[in-house]
């Protein structure tokens, strides 16, 4: 559903930040981007939602050519690090914020919002303003704002760096139970090996711009295919 084909990427005056990534990424599957900070995670992000150019090579979305295809057409959904809601509308009007340029009538954005409210458990607080919610609960509303655009493809860059390690980790079964309930596509980044392993149901390792290895976390982990894997995800020696 998503490939990249000898993909590269230099910015200007950086040269092959990308260097020669290929990979075709499934229906359905729950795909995660890992390597340590640097390493080119955000860009390739940013290159399938189209907010990046690809400087060579070919990205394929649903089979179609998308290099040139703008971000709106793409038919995908994305999650920040930094959730970015806006602080003086509700929950509500953060959540159907991105709606209002799709022509959906003010009733099926109700309906969507309240849908994906049930999902996260934020029915309660549609009327509060985001300075009003815990962090997990703001996590909640920027899910729940990818959820609403009903996106098979979800891009989510770190979205759980700015909360506490127990938080985190019920916020990793959290996405993963959604991502296989709304059965979408998901391709997430983090730097974290253990949030790799525990989400992934494939991952690829990247280490200064070069893709180091692809498969299933429990492979990956018995068959490292060089020392940087072996160290990054901690296989004993
Ligand atoms: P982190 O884990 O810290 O978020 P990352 O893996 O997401 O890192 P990127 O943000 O993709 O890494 O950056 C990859 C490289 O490209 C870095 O060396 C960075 O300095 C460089 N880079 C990123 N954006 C630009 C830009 N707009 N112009 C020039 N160089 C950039
Ligand atoms: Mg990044």
């Amino acid at each position: 559903q998503i490939e990249l084909v000898h993909v590269y990427k230099s910015y200007n005056g950086k040269e092959n930040v990308i260097h020669d990534l290929s990979v075709s990424i499934k229906p359905g599957e729950f795909f995660v981007l890992v390597g340590p900070s640097g390493c080119g995670k955000s860009t390739i992000l940013r290159m399938i939602a189209g907010l990046e150019t690809i400087t060579s090579g070919k990205l394929l979305i649903g089979g179609i050519e998308a290099n040139d295809l703008p971000p709106s057409k793409r038919n995908l959904s994305m999650v920040f690090q930094n959730y970015a809601l806006y602080p003086h509308l509700t929950v509500e009007q953060n959540i159907t914020f991105g709606l209002h340029t799709k022509k959906i009538s003010k009733q099926e954005q109700k309906q969507r919002c309240l849908e994906a409210a049930e999902m996260l458990g934020l029915t309660d607080y549609l009327k509060h303003k985001p300075r009003q919610l815990s962090g997990g609960q703001r996590q909640r509303v920027a899910l729940a704002r990818a959820i609403v655009t009903h996106a098979p493809i979800c891009l989510m860059d770190e979205p759980l760096s700015n909360l506490d390690a127990k938080l985190r980790a019920k916020m990793r079964s959290e996405i993963r139970q959604l991502q296989r309930r709304l059965g979408i596509t998901m391709v997430y980044v983090t730097h974290d090996q253990v949030e790799a392993m525990t989400m992934a149901d494939r991952m690829m390792i990247l280490h200064e711009g070069r893709p180091q290895q692809i498969g299933a976390p429990l492979d990956i982990y018995n068959h490292p295919s060089n020392t940087f894997v072996a160290s990054f995800i901690g296989t004993p020696p």
